[in-house]
């Protein structure tokens, strides 16, 4: 069977990301394909896990996707950091003229799609593109390891993810889809009782207040802080507020366009403009604002750059939100750029955005490799949407009995989405538009 068939019936989505469905990935021509294991969030190591445990398997399933898409050079991008990681992983791909291996300093955010591609072909995806623009596909290296596994006929039911933060014992966990967050968090053993999770890494994850929320293809990480974290302070804050406190705060320094990544990389971002538009509400060019679509919200500007702790990141945010609620698509020249001159001399290392972020406490790379523990929940609640695309539709009934790995929820016919499966053995309790339940 085609690749792409395979990986749309198990289900495999993109893991480090939005959870693009893989199999319309697969479906084109690219000339280099990119596994990437740069992970470049503070406090998450579950690539590093894989890529240390699962070499192998990842290595495979780049060779797969290189054969269906006809690419020539398969690349695995790794931190420079991980010396013994990168030794083994020398070993595995060694006789394989194909693939190589691409050791990355460690900066933020070097595990940006635009960035990496940048990093390892010296070419820069234009605005407003995708990397398979310049003839490239990034996948996350976990992404990887499920194409292997699908194509051994295994659905995505568990994933890696880390989690840390106010727990005794920080770990990595091997989790079924659909696993509750308390769960995972109570087998880490929180120390404080006053907390809330952040989902994903600390720069762009999103405070969770509801610890009944499930794991799903896409949860990288769970990081457990206190209630009054100045992060989640931050996170949490209205947009009201924060428009308040540009328009008061903002001295239009520029720092956030001097430093930001997009920026650097050529592309026409210039935060500290949008910041002066709605501050001022000068009449500025009116693709001063649509630019905000080229940011990747990659929150540089407002952890390190601004030092009025303002947020040009939740202004871009907003501002591409309102417009796409008008009906407005942005339009690029996908003319190619250069990078700015100073691009190489503004690399923040990543040990200073969690120094910033008041999170080094937490940091346990001094002691990897993290250990690593499994989930077995009596009960899982695996949501219909957790992929780019429509929501799934449930093709089991209540009280039907399941095993780990049957199909639960299908495509609709024509639609971009992806399958679920169920990801323990037992008996369906409960099915809604947003969920279906599944106990032991
Ligand atoms: S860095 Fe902060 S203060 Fe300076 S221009 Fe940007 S938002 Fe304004
Ligand atoms: S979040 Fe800030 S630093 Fe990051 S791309 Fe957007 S504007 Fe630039």
């Amino acid at each position: 069977m085609a690749l792409e068939n395979v990986l749309r019936d198990m289900g495999v989505v993109g893991a480090g990301g939005a959870g693009f469905p893989t199999h319309i990935k697969v479906a084109n021509k690219y000339d280099v394909v990119i596994g990437n294991g740069a992970e470049c969030e503070p406090l998450l190591y579950n690539d590093k896990y894989v890529i240390e445990r699962q070499g192998e398997e990842v290595v495979k399933g780049l060779e797969l996707v290189m054969q269906s898409t006809g690419a020539k050079k398969g690349v695995i991008a790794l931190k420079k950091k991980y010396l013994s990681i990168a030794e083994k992983l020398k070993k595995t791909i060694a006789g394989k003229k194909n693939i190589s291996l691409f050791l990355l300093k460690d900066y933020y955010p070097v595990g940006d799609e635009f960035i990496l591609v940048q990093e390892i072909t010296g070419k820069i995806i234009p605005e407003g593109g995708i990397p398979p623009d310049i003839g490239c596909l990034v996948n996350n290296v976990e992404t990887l390891r499920n194409v292997y596994m699908a194509e051994k006929g295994n659905a995505v039911t568990r994933r890696a993810l880390t989690c840390i933060g106010e727990v005794k014992k920080p770990s990595i966990i091997i989790a079924r889809i659909g696993t509750s967050f308390r769960e995972i968090i109570n087998l880490c053993e929180p120390t404080i009782e006053d907390f809330v999770a952040i989902v994903g890494g600390p720069m762009m994850g999103k405070v969770v207040f509801d610890l009944d929320t499930p794991v799903t293809k896409i949860t990288s990480g769970i990081l457990v802080l206190p209630r009054d974290h100045p992060l989640v302070l931050k996170k949490t804050l209205r947009i009201e507020y924060i428009i308040k406190q540009s328009k008061a705060a903002c001295c239009q320094c520029s720092y956030c366009t001097d430093l930001c990544p997009r920026y650097l990389l050529g592309h026409e971002l210039y935060p500290h403009k949008i910041m002066r538009q709605i501050n001022f509400g000068l009449d500025l060019p009116y693709e001063i604002i649509q630019n905000a679509f080229l940011c990747s919200e990659c929150g540089l500007c407002e952890v390190f750059a601004c030092p009025m702790e303002l947020s040009p990141r939740i202004i871009n945010q907003k501002i591409k939100e309102n417009l796409l609620a008008a009906g407005y698509q942005p339009k690029f020249s996908g003319k190619k750029e250069n990078p700015r001159e100073l691009q190489d001399y503004r690399k923040i290392p990543s040990s200073r955005i969690k120094n910033r972020l008041r999170l080094d406490k937490y940091d346990k790379d001094g002691l990897h490799p993290l250990p690593v523990m499994e989930t077995d929940p009596d009960q899982v609640e695996i949501l219909l949407k957790q992929h780019t695309g429509v929501t799934s539709k449930p093709v089991v009934k209540i009280d039907e009995q399941v095993n780990e790995g049957d199909l639960i929820a299908e495509i609709p016919e024509g639609k971009l989405g992806a399958r679920l499966h169920a990801s323990i053995r037992g008996r369906i309790t409960y099915i809604d538009e947003e969920r279906i339940v599944i106990k032991k």
